[in-house]
């Protein structure tokens, strides 16, 4: 078995010497395991909170531990009643070819249904944290303006496209010219602004006439200092992910915003509710009927970004999730089905 390794905590970007690749044989499955081989491995932001030392909601990855993915293969060998060889599966079988233990905790999956990389984007833990993060901790109502951030990446495409079901104005922010036209062109979002655009303040202006009611937040930085100062009263902040600063080696430089930002909240009578989609376990089912029901009649629309090359190819491609070069919900084929 190959697999990649958390080898050192990087500080900024990571790098393959904090993630080397090493190799290990594998002993056959033992009472209650199964040996998986993963087809597609999901690169999720979250990834690189587990690669720091320190307090955070989930435990960190340890030194010398395989890292922690979610991904989707198919069983090969088992010794558990649960699962059958040939069976798909999803589970955190980690950043590897093939996992090896307890099939407590995976799920099967039907390709029948859907694509079994569906289980990793719009119908696994991205989908679900913009079905939980909209519509129970941004509670947007019909008419108001939704802004959603990372606008073309797995979780925002899903949050737009979820206000506008709902009927809402939905505005995304991204990266380019060619990721917002496929914001508003195929997921039908009313606009999308391009943030490393010079004129994007004027830009997001200008698309949010009435203001903002609810901002689902996946960035911080510069975006999410323009979202905030266009907030109505009684908005609501569903505080998602702050991905421009997962590389953030110290504080910023520059002047003290908070007190400003503080006031910000106070007099606008804000509501910011951070969120980690893992406490939701309650909303499984609801997010999985509404979501798969949306996809078969046309009303959701997803994209995913697949690299290929295998686990050769895993940590750039992770380094590209930090840095914008995805577009889509980002997987990496690990092996052939
Ligand atoms: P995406 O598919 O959206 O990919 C990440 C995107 O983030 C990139 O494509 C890029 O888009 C944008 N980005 C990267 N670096 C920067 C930067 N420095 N400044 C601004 N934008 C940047 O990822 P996901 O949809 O999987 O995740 C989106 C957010 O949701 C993340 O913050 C993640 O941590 C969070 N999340 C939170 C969960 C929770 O439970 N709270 C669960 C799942 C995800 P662009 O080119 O447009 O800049």
């Amino acid at each position: 078995n190959r697999r990649i390794i958390l080898a050192s905590r990087p500080v900024g970007m990571p790098t393959s010497a904090n993630l080397p690749i090493e190799t290990q044989t594998l002993a056959e499955p033992a009472e209650g395991q199964i040996l998986v081989k993963v087809i597609y491995l999901s690169l999720d932001p979250y990834m690189r909170g587990r690669m720091n030392a320190g307090r955070s909601y989930a435990a960190n990855v340890a030194e010398g531990d395989v890292m922690v993915g979610g991904a989707a293969g198919r069983v090969v060998a088992s010794k558990s009643p649960k699962f059958k060889e040939g069976d798909y599966v999803f589970g955190m079988f980690g950043w590897q070819e093939y996992y090896l233990g307890d099939a407590a905790g995976v799920r099967k999956l039907d390709p029948a249904q859907a694509p079994i990389s569906t289980s990793l984007g719009v119908l696994g833990m991205p989908g679900m944290t913009a079905y939980v993060g909209l519509l129970d901790k941004g509670q947007p109502k019909e008419g108001e303006t939704v802004v959603v951030s990372a606008a073309s990446g797995a979780v925002g495409g899903v949050v737009g496209q979820i206000a506008k079901i709902k009927g809402c104005r939905a505005v995304g922010i991204a990266g380019g010219p060619e990721k917002c036209a496929y914001v508003v062109d195929e997921l039908g979002f009313d606009a999308c602004v391009d943030y490393k655009a010079p004129d994007f303040l004027e830009a997001f202006k200008a698309a949010v006439p009435k203001g903002v009611d609810v901002y689902f937040e996946n960035v911080g930085g510069k975006v999410a200092d323009a979202v905030f100062s266009r907030m109505n009263d009684f908005g609501r902040v569903a505080l998602c992910g702050l991905i421009a600063h997962y590389n953030d080696t110290g504080a910023p430089e520059g002047p003290d915003n908070l007190p400003r930002f503080m006031f910000n909240l106070l007099s606008r009578r804000l509501s910011v509710n951070g969120f980690i989609v893992s406490d939701h376990p309650d909303r499984a089912g609801d997010f999985f009927r509404d979501v798969s029901g949306w996809i078969r009649d046309g009303q959701l629309r997803y994209r995913e970004d697949i690299v290929e090359g295998g686990l050769d190819a895993t940590v750039e491609a992770f380094q590209g999730l930090l840095t914008g070069r995805n577009f889509g919900k980002l997987i990496v084929k690990i092996s052939e089905d």
